[in-house]
């Protein structure tokens, strides 16, 4: 099987930590809980400054490698891979932080599985001219039999994959949302994950 991983806030706990940052950094009191969109800059009402202020300083190496794992994360990631699946992880985060990423995978025990920086989000405002490893294009050469995902802002990359499984993490953001079809199911945790692949 090939399975496709989105990185934040599916391996690691990104949103806490902008909890945190946004905190730190505008005096904001948005707890974890309470972060309704998928989109930081309202959920946090930020004006386009602080927002890019905010994004450029969790793009740096040492935010990025600070992430907390999320629970159970690199355990059930290796067990696919021992039971001989193929994983990719497919961030929207972009390729200035590829090397820091990679580094967060290797130092988690994640050495086998694979990383590439999509443009999911249009994002490209808070790190000017952004790159991407992998092309939309070639993206949508490459087949995947399950999704795990949080962001309803990334369903729109399944749609070409009418048999794909996708597991949405549920998150704060994603509790609205309604699941667009019958290939989608809410998993608390990556125990429910593990369960769902065989
Ligand atoms: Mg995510």
């Amino acid at each position: 099987m090939k399975i496709y991983i989105d990185f934040d806030d599916c391996l690691c706990e990104t949103a806490r930590y902008f909890s945190v940052l946004v905190k730190e950094m505008f005096g904001k009191d948005v707890p974890y809980e309470d972060i309704g969109f998928f989109d930081l800059k309202r959920s946090f009402a930020l004006t386009d400054e602080q927002y890019e202020e905010m994004m450029i300083k969790a793009h740096t190496p040492e935010a990025l490698l600070s992430f907390e794992e999320t629970p159970g994360a690199s355990e059930t990631v290796n067990s696919f891979i021992n039971a001989g699946h193929e994983v990719s992880i497919i961030t929207g985060r972009p390729n200035v932080a590829y090397e820091a990423s990679r580094e967060w995978l290797d130092r988690h025990g994640l050495q086998r599985v694979r990383l590439y920086c999509l443009n999911k989000y249009g994002r490209d405002s808070f790190i000017k001219n952004s790159e991407f490893s992998l092309e939309i294009e070639d993206y949508y050469k490459m087949h995947f039999d399950y999704a795990i995902e949080d962001s309803p802002l990334a369903f729109r990359f399944f749609d070409h994959l009418p048999d794909l499984k996708i597991m949405v993490y549920d998150r704060p953001w994603n509790h609205d949302c309604e699941l667009p079809g019958s290939g989608y199911k809410r998993c608390l945790d990556w125990e429910t994950i593990k369960k769902s692949i065989r």
